[in-house]
């Protein structure tokens, strides 16, 4: 048996942005619909997500960050992100459902788990949303994970944006490595080569700037020569994945060069970095035909034996 657990719940299209957010509800969709056409959908073990509660969001967020998006109802958290009347209740099950797929990783055997999410959750801070993101749902799902008995969570993110709320929850913490590729210069500024982690947590923090215009090659070079060196040096139990696909060429939110052979490329080389569960979250990815077939290039490379 191979199977791939896929997650997601229509609780996540209730989060309902403005129209013409990129972070629209269709994406799911999209993607649902993609994998069902090329029959992947019916290769998959279908879960459901549980409901992060506030004591669990408090793993990785302050208790007024969670009571700021728990009653503010609809309204614009910042300039990029906004609350509607569900999206408490969205972003919950969203960082509950990497919760569940650690659970599954632990009690059921289960090797491999993409996690089909929104909102996304890399820029969430400890104490505030950012950047399209209310919870930071990687960071619930690796103090989960810990929870449960995983005592070291490697994180790779490879979102055209860096996930500054990622870094930051972690980077005093020798316990959960967090590795990232991102456009640099570019949103949210974070992630210069010098961010190593503080304290206990120096050389736990591994950023990879990224010029704008780089694409296969360039990513290659990191997933493939650098990635596997430092996954197998510290040793994870547990990969947790921010899968942001607006690395893809075609992608309006960014200006990174990937193709479909350098996703291929990148999922492969994660996917063999080490013998442990690996679980995918989904964050950015805004062109709707270059996510679909990237989250179908993923999945095809997560059910290979
Ligand atoms: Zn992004």
């Amino acid at each position: 048996m191979n199977k791939v657990g896929y997650i997601y719940d229509d609780v996540f299209l209730l989060h309902e942005p403005p129209a013409g957010h990129p972070d629209s509800p269709d994406r799911l969709q999209s993607i649902n619909s993609s994998l069902k056409a090329v029959d992947l959908w019916g290769r998959l073990a279908h879960l459901k997500p549980r409901k992060a509660l506030p004591e669990d969001l408090a793993l990785a967020h302050t208790p007024e960050a969670i009571e700021r998006i728990r009653s503010m109802g609809a309204g614009e958290v910042d300039p990029d992100t906004y609350a509607s009347v569900e999206s408490f209740n969205a972003a919950s099950y969203a960082a509950g459902a990497v919760m569940e797929a650690v659970e599954q990783c632990r009690s059921n055997g289960m090797r491999r788990v993409f996690c089909a999410v929104r909102p996304p959750g890399h820029h969430a801070e400890a104490d505030s949303a950012m950047g399209f993101c209310l919870f930071n749902n990687v960071a619930v799902g690796a103090r989960h994970a810990q929870r449960i008995g995983y005592n070291k969570v490697f994180i790779i993110d490879f979102d055209a944006h860096h996930g500054n709320g990622t870094q930051h929850i972690f980077e005093e913490d020798d316990t959960v490595f967090y590795f990232s590729t991102h456009q640099h210069p570019y949103y949210p500024e974070t992630g210069k080569d010098m961010e190593r982690g503080r304290g206990k947590g120096e050389g736990f923090t591994y950023n990879v700037p990224i010029l704008a215009g780089s694409g296969n090659k360039d990513y290659l070079a990191v997933y493939q020569d650098i990635l596997p060196g430092v996954v197998q040096r510290f040793g994870p139990d547990i990969i947790l994945v921010s899968a942001g696909y607006d690395i893809h060429a075609n992608d309006p939110h960014a200006n990174i060069r990937v193709t479909h052979e350098g996703i291929h490329g990148i999922v492969r080389s994660i996917l063999t970095s080490a013998e442990v569960p690996i679980v995918f979250v989904l964050e950015g990815g805004y062109d709707l035909p270059s996510l679909c077939d990237s989250v179908k290039i993923t999945i095809e490379e997560m059910l290979r034996p």
